[in-house]
């Protein structure tokens, strides 16, 4: 009988992030990363733990739920337009205020290039407005935004290319390389993004074949991991469950 493969049950990322902290990782949010990188202050070994709700709001429960028993944080990316969740549906709501409460940074997964285009809408407009509705509808003062990939064709990044966060009252952009950010550029990357295997990048250069799973970068001792998970990529039995 074929197996199905398990790197991606919750299970195993619980059990992957516990080998980190046991590894000495300390494991932060992007926010903490910008604040702690200002003070000259980085602990020698972190991990700047990202989370990009794609598609599903129940799943990013999930990973709440198991960093809170881990006593970890991370930054969860939220987007406002997807057709897969509602923000301020009844039990999304409750899910991000949950998020929120316990600790975690929630930032803005955008879309402005995709809204542009599909709207006939200027981008920065778009963020401006997007980033009053997120921090009114969750009483927060939104600090990050990542760029979220997705069917257009359209680079969100390229809203970006001249542009500061700063300008948008913003510390960070997940991508950008301006010193007080530019941490994809000078980390080790390791991302979930491909769904049925891992990949990574050293220093912003891609490891070409290297699609190990987050723990078995753990004993390289990076000092600095930026790692980017989506809680749909993972499941208790089967990727197709809800
Ligand atoms: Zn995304």
């Amino acid at each position: 009988m074929e197996q199905i493969r398990s790197d991606f049950t919750f299970r195993s990322i619980e059990s992957q992030y516990k080998k980190a902290l046991e590894y000495g990782y300390e494991i932060i949010t992007c926010s903490q990363y910008v604040n702690l990188k200002a003070k000259n202050n980085l602990p020698k070994l972190i991990i700047v733990n990202r989370v990009d709700i794609d598609l599903s709001m129940k799943k990013a429960d999930r990973l709440r739920i198991i960093f809170d028993n881990l006593g970890i944080k991370a930054t969860f990316f939220v987007r406002l337009h997807a057709k897969e969740y509602n923000p301020f549906s009844f039990e999304s709501y409750r899910i991000l205020k949950k998020i929120r409460e316990s600790g975690h940074e929630i930032g803005y997964h955008s879309e402005i290039i995709d809204q542009a285009a599909i709207w006939n809408e200027d981008a920065e407009s778009c963020l401006k407005k997007d980033l009053i509705i997120l921090n009114t509808l969750l009483d927060i003062n939104i600090l990050g935004v990542a760029s979220h990939g997705g069917m257009t064709g359209l680079n969100n990044l390229d809203f970006w290319k001249n542009k500061k966060p700063s300008e948008f009252g913003l510390l960070y952009e997940a991508y950008d390389k301006q010193n007080e950010f530019n941490l994809f550029d000078k980390s080790f990357y390791i991302s979930d993004s491909e769904w049925i295997r891992w990949k990574c990048y050293n220093n912003g250069i891609i490891c070409n074949g290297d699609n190990r799973p987050f723990h078995e970068h753990l004993k390289s001792l990076h000092p600095v991991i930026y790692l980017l998970i989506h809680p749909d990529t993972y499941f208790d039995n089967h990727i197709y469950e809800e």
